[in-house]
C-alpha cells in the first residue's frame, strides 16, 4: 500500500508527528538516522534531504560526498513512545530510505540497493523470496555509571516460572512495541542461556524483513535501556554457554504458490528447492563472511551449542547448516542456521538469495541430506558424505569470499571493496592484540 507523498503529508499532520527519521544502513550494518522536523517534511518526502556520504563508513570519498535520501513510502510507521522525554517532543515516525547520488541514480554501495538487485533478479526468474527470522540476544546489567557488562539479571534460572523475571517483562514490552509498530511477531521466548531471549518474525518479502531487522535492533536496545539494561546482539558474549544466532527461514514463491513444495518430490521438496539448497551449500563459505561478520561470530560457530559448524543439510537434525522444518505445503522452507544478528541484514539476505538463485540457474544438485548428528561423525565419515566445515575464523571467511564470484558479484565492487578492507583491518587489529587467554595460559608457564 504505497502512499502518495501528499497523502503521507496529510497523515503526518493528522497523527501529530513532529519528527521524521530517515533511516538507512551503512555497509557494516549500522543503522543511521537523519531526523528532520516538521518544516522539512515536504522536502524529505520529495527525496531532497542530503547528507554527507563521506561521514558514513564505506560510503564515498570526500570529493563526491553529497548524497540524497529517497524515502520508500511503503515503509512508513510511527514509533511508539519510548519515554516521557520523547513524548514531550511529539510523535516520531520513520521512513526507510534508498540512498541515491545527486542525479537520483541509486548508489551501488547502499546495502538496501544490493538486496533490491537480487530481489529484481529473482523476479526476472519468476520468483519472490520470503524470509522469516529468529534473532536471539542477551539482556545484561549495566554498571551504576551505565557501562555494559556481561552479567545477566535472571539468575533465577530457566525453570522458574513465577514470578516472571525482569527479562520476561522487558521482552513482553519489546513485543508490545513491535506489534504496535505493525510488526508480525510469531513468538517470543527465553532461550537456552541465562539472560538470552528470542523474538520470531513471521515471514515477509525479503526487503521487508531486512528493514524490520534493522528497526528491531534499535527497538530492543531502546526498551532495554529504559529498564537500565543492555541488549546485546553480540554472537558469543559468554564462553561456555549458547551464543546468539539469527536463523533465517527462506522460501521462494512463484505465481503466488510456494515453489519449494512438491508432494511428489524427494523429502516433499521441489527441484527448485533442492537446487536452491545446493546453491546455498556451494557458496556457504563465502556467505559466512557476510552472515557472520565479526571476529566474535566464529566463537559461536563451534560444536555443542546448536550452532552449525558443518556445511550440510538435513530434514531432521539441528547440527546441519540448513534444516528443512517438517511443515510442507505453503510453509515449506529452508532454515539457514549460521547467520548471527551482528550481520547487515540487507547484505546477508542478498548473498543468500544470490547463492540460492545460482543453484537454480546452474541446475545444481545438493549432496544427500544427512539425518544423523554430524558432530558425532568421524573425519572419514564426513569426507565420505562430502561434508565440509564452515570457515573457522573471520580471516578464513574473507579468503573464501575473495574466491567466490557469485557472492562478490551480488555485493558489487563498491561494497565488496569496502567490506573486505574494513574486515581485514578488524582481523589485523585482533591478531595483533594480546588477549587475556594468552597471558592466563602462558605467562607463568613459559
Ligand atoms: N542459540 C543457537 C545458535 O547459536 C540456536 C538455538 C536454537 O534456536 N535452537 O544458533
Ligand atoms: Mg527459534
Ligand atoms: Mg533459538
Ligand atoms: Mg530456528
Amino acid at each position: 500500500e504505497a502512499l502518495t507523498p501528499s497523502a503521507l503529508l496529510a497523515r503526518l499532520e493528522q497523527e501529530d508527528v513532529q519528527f521524521l527519521r530517515l533511516q538507512f544502513t551503512d555497509i557494516l550494518g549500522t543503522t543511521k538516522n537523519v531526523e528532520v522536523p516538521r518544516s522539512q517534511f515536504r522536502k524529505a518526502l520529495a527525496g531532497d534531504v542530503t547528507f554527507d556520504g563521506s561521514a558514513v563508513e564505506g560510503f564515498t570519498r570526500v570529493e563526491e560526498s553529497d548524497m540524497l535520501l529517497a524515502p520508500d513510502l511503503s515503509t512508513f510507521l510511527i514509533y511508539p513512545q519510548f519515554s516521557r522525554e520523547e513524548g514531550e517532543r511529539g510523535r516520531v515516525a520513520r521512513l526507510i530510505c534508498d540512498v541515491t547520488l545527486p542525479d537520483r541514480t541509486p548508489f551501488e554501495g547502499d546495502p538496501r540497493q544490493v538486496l533490491r538487485r537480487q530481489v529484481d533478479r529473482a523476479r526476472s526468474m519468476g520468483f519472490e523470496m520470503f524470509v522469516g527470522t529468529e534473532p536471539e540476544f542477551f539482556l545484561f546489567e549495566r554498571t551504576s555509571d551505565g557501562r555494559g557488562t556481561t552479567v545477566t539479571h535472571d539468575k533465577a534460572g530457566y525453570f522458574d516460572l513465577a514470578p516472571i523475571d525482569k527479562g520476561e517483562r522487558i521482552r513482553r514490552e519489546i513485543v508490545n512495541k513491535l506489534l504496535h509498530m505493525g510488526f508480525d511477531i510469531e513468538a517470543a521466548h527465553h532461550e537456552v542461556a541465562p539472560g538470552q531471549h528470542e523474538i520470531d518474525f513471521r515471514y515477509a518479502p525479503a526487503l521487508e524483513t531486512a528493514d524490520r531487522i534493522a528497526t528491531f535492533k534499535f527497538v530492543v536496545k531502546r526498551v532495554a535501556l529504559e529498564y537500565g539494561l543492555l541488549a546485546s546482539f553480540l554472537p558469543k558474549p559468554i564462553a561456555g554457554v549458547s551464543g546468539s544466532g539469527m536463523h533465517c527461514h527462506l522460501s521462494l514463491s512463484k505465481d503466488g504458490q510456494n515453489a519449494f513444495a512438491d508432494p511428489a518430490g524427494e523429502h516433499g521438496l521441489s527441484r527448485t528447492a533442492l537446487q536452491f539448497i545446493a546453491g546455498l551449500l556451494e557458496h556457504a563459505g563465502a556467505m559466512t563472511a557476510i552472515t557472520n561478520p565479526l571476529v566474535n561470530s566464529y566463537k559461536r560457530l563451534v560444536p555443542g551449542f546448536e550452532a552449525p559448524v558443518n556445511v550440510a543439510w538435513s530434514t531432521s537434525n539441528r547440527s546441519a547448516l540448513i534444516r528443512i522444518p517438517a511443515k510442507r505445503g505453503a510453509s515449506t522452507r529452508a532454515e539457514v542456521r549460521m547467520p548471527d544478528p551482528s550481520c547487515n541484514p540487507y547484505l546477508a539476505l542478498a548473498v543468500m538469495l544470490a547463492a540460492g538463485l545460482d543453484g537454480i540457474e546452474q541446475g545444481m544438485e545438493p549432496p544427500p541430506a544427512i539425518q544423523r548428528n554430524i558432530f558425532k561423525m568421524t573425519v572419514r565419515e564426513k569426507r565420505h558424505h562430502r561434508v565440509r566445515e564452515l570457515p573457522s575464523d573471520l580471516r578464513e571467511a574473507l579468503e573464501e569470499l575473495g574466491k567466490d564470484d557469485v557472492v562478490a558479484d551480488a555485493l558489487g565492487d563498491h561494497v565488496m571493496t569496502h567490506f573486505v578492507a574494513a574486515k581485514r583491518s578488524e582481523w589485523q587489529e585482533y591478531s595483533a592484540t594480546i588477549h587475556a587467554w594468552e597471558l592466563d595460559r602462558y605467562l607463568d608457564l613459559i
